[in-house]
């Protein structure tokens, strides 16, 4: 696999530190509100590489923090009148809530800020100590960034040219700092904000901190991979570099991932535009499938633009995904052939074990045959894209390929290996991608038993020419969200 490593600005061969293992660390969100739909682009494509890597075989280590300790939410707190803390858990609680309802699989760990201070205490007098940073009159701890050759190596900048560009940028409270592009590591409590005791004075850690003492700790060392968005680049996944390195004397990360932005309707989002959008208000509208589906549809490198008229066309893709489905999970039900729910391969090597065996055994019909082919190809192409910098958006095109094969193959004379095994292909395609259907019906609480009881009942009341009390049924069915649709080899329903 390749990927695109922001450090050299070069696609380079994927190779992990210790063989099969991937030290991951993303960058989560700082929990004062409701997550937004620009905090979600990392989380959903940062857990599909992850998912991706599963596949292959990987143990995954995946690290994601959440900042529970900031300005934000500090003065949102006072707002509320509530403690920091409360504030923190609170929407930590909804954010979990959020990545559920989009697939985002649990990471391996979600340490939290406050909860390590005492290691970031630990990594600034390490620093200070080896004359990387220096402390203020008021007891402010300073990076001092003319100390680390290196710095900028990650941004691709250049320190005169950053200092040049700081030169206006002084904040009021930072007298002492000696150079534009030093940053603070340690910053002294104000009234009515949380404090640590340290050796400089009762405050809080900087923000930069945090990430390049949790990493490494619950990752195992020097990390795989640092992701997150491309706003982290500069000036904060450059400043845990400075702090990690000379510190450590180790590269910090071999690879760097960052997405792009993410636009509404072509504008910048922001509260004053009134484009703003968090993830539950798009929630409640759409299943998290399509928002999956969606933000994959792009590359992960390129701009994506959110619009609900684009949502709408995902939406309407998804649906073109479940009927295909439903359509082969029916035709193998008429067949008498129990079907369940979501079946999927969990590792490339049995995948690869199912093609090569139906290419060698399968009973398939002649046509079945070549539609498989084609299918092969596409699975191919599939793959292919997603070693390839984890091109998701062309990933998906190979999916609508093969759900349009499929199409043009099922119907009561199909062969039910030739059903069973495109069922298997196209839910482990998706799941890879984090497109979890069965899941959803799951958690729209449908009874499915029920559901075929009433369906059964119907088909009664209409053989006894009943047909007040059949509409009756379809009826009761549609306000529970059921729409049946009457075709030659049965009933069929979806939900809506
Ligand atoms: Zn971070």
């Amino acid at each position: 696999m390749k990927i695109f490593n922001s450090l050299t600005r070069k696609k380079e061969e994927f190779e992990t530190i210790e063989p099969m293992k991937i030290r991951m660390y993303v960058c989560g969100p700082t929990v004062y509100d409701f997550i937004h739909i620009g905090n979600a682009r990392p989380m959903i494509v940062f857990d599909t590489f992850r998912r991706y890597m599963l596949f292959l075989g990987y143990d995954v280590n995946y690290v994601s923090n959440f900042t529970d300790i900031d300005d934000k939410i500090i003065n949102r707190a006072n707002e509320l009148g509530i403690s920091s803390e409360e504030l923190a858990n609170r929407f930590i609680d909804e954010c979990k809530k959020d990545m559920q309802g989009m697939n985002i699989m649990e990471a391996s760990t979600h340490p939290l800020a406050t909860k390590e201070i005492d290691g970031m205490i630990k990594l600034i007098e390490g620093l200070v100590e080896k004359g990387y940073a220096y402390v203020g009159k008021d007891g402010t701890v300073y990076y001092d960034t003319t100390k680390f050759k290196e710095y900028g190596k990650l941004s691709h900048k250049n320190l005169d040219d950053l200092q040049s560009g700081f030169r206006d940028l002084k904040v009021s409270g930072e007298e002492d700092k000696k150079t534009f592009t030093d940053f603070v590591l340690w910053k002294p409590k104000k009234e009515g904000e949380p404090y640590w005791k340290s050796p400089w004075c009762d405050g809080r850690p900087g923000w930069h901190t945090e990430c390049c003492v949790m990493a490494p700790k619950y990752c195992g060392g020097s990390l795989d991979i640092h992701a997150g968005g491309e706003d982290l680049v500069f000036p904060h996944h450059e400043n845990e570099i400075a702090q990690y390195e000379p510190l450590y004397g180790e590269p910090y990360a071999r690879y760097w991932m960052h997405n792009a932005f993410l636009n509404i309707n072509n504008q910048k989002m922001s509260k004053s535009l009134g484009n703003f959008h968090t993830v539950r208000e798009i929630l409640e509208k759409f299943d998290g499938n399509v928002l999956r589906l969606f933000m994959l549809s792009t590359h992960y490198r390129a701009m994506l633009n959110f619009s609900y008229e684009l949502m709408e066309s995902s939406k309407a893709s998804l649906e073109r995904i479940e009927n295909c489905i439903n359509n082969i999970e029916f035709t193998l039900k008429n067949k008498n052939v129990t079907v369940s729910n979501g079946s999927k391969l969990d590792n490339i090597d049995d995948f690869n074990e199912l093609i090569v065996d139906t290419k060698t055994n399968a009973d398939f019909l002649p046509s079945e045959l070549e539609a498989f082919d084609k299918i092969c190809e596409y699975i191919k192409e599939y793959f292919d894209k997603l070693d390839d910098d984890l091109n998701t958006a062309d990933a998906e095109t190979q999916v609508y390929e093969i759900v349009r094969i499929v199409n043009q193959n099922v119907n009561e004379s199909s062969s039910i290996e030739f059903l069973n095994t495109t069922l298997l292909i196209l839910n482990t395609l998706l799941y890879i991608l984090g497109i979890e259907l069965n899941k959803k019906s799951v958690s729209n609480n449908i009874d499915e038993v029920l559901i075929e009881k009433m369906i059964a009942e119907r088909t009664e009341a209409k053989k006894a020419k009943d047909y007040a009390k059949a509409d009756e049924i379809r009826k009761k069915l549609l306000d529970m969200g059921i729409e049946l649709e009457d075709t030659r080899q049965g009933v069929k329903w979806k939900a809506v």
